[in-house]
C-alpha cells in the first residue's frame, strides 16, 4: 500500500485498485516476503510464486517429512488394489487394472529404490 502497510490480500476490497504500488507476498500466518513485485497481473503472479516457493512448499514438505506410512499398512494396501483389479472373461485387463497394475510397480520400484539407498547410507554410516 502507499502507506507501507501489508493489506494481506484484502485490499481489493477497501482500496481502489489503482492506489497500490508493488505486491508483496504475504500469509495471513503473518509471513511476508521481502521483494515487491510490480503492481501488475504479473507481479501478482510473482508475489503468489514466492509464498508458495518460499512459505507453502516448505511448510508441506517440513510436515510431510514428519509422517511416514509403514512398510505393513502399505503393502497390504497395495495387495487390495491388486485384487481389486479386474480382467474380462477372456482375460484381458480393462484400460482401468492397467493403470492400477502400473501405479503398484511404480510404487514398489520407489519402495525397492528407497530400500536400497536405505542400506547403502547404512553401510556409509558405519
Ligand atoms: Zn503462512
Amino acid at each position: 500500500m502507499p502507506d507501507g502497510e501489508f493489506s494481506n490480500g484484502e485490499w481489493s476490497d477497501r482500496y481502489p485498485h489503482d492506489t497500490h504500488t508493488a505486491f508483496v507476498a504475504a500469509c495471513s500466518c503473518g509471513w511476508h516476503g521481502t521483494p515487491e513485485h510490480p503492481p501488475t497481473d504479473a507481479g501478482e503472479e510473482a508475489a503468489y510464486d514466492e509464498w508458495q516457493r518460499d512459505h507453502l512448499n516448505p511448510m508441506v514438505r517440513a510436515e510431510a517429512s514428519r509422517h511416514t506410512i509403514p512398510a505393513n499398512v502399505l503393502l497390504p494396501f497395495l495387495n487390495s488394489l491388486r485384487n481389486a483389479a479386474t480382467s474380462d472373461a477372456d482375460g484381458t485387463l480393462s484400460d482401468h487394472s492397467r493403470g492400477v497394475f502400473s501405479t503398484i510397480d511404480a510404487v514398489e520400484e520407489l519402495l525397492d529404490q528407497l530400500a536400497s539407498e536405505g542400506r547403502r547410507s547404512s553401510r556409509v554410516g558405519r
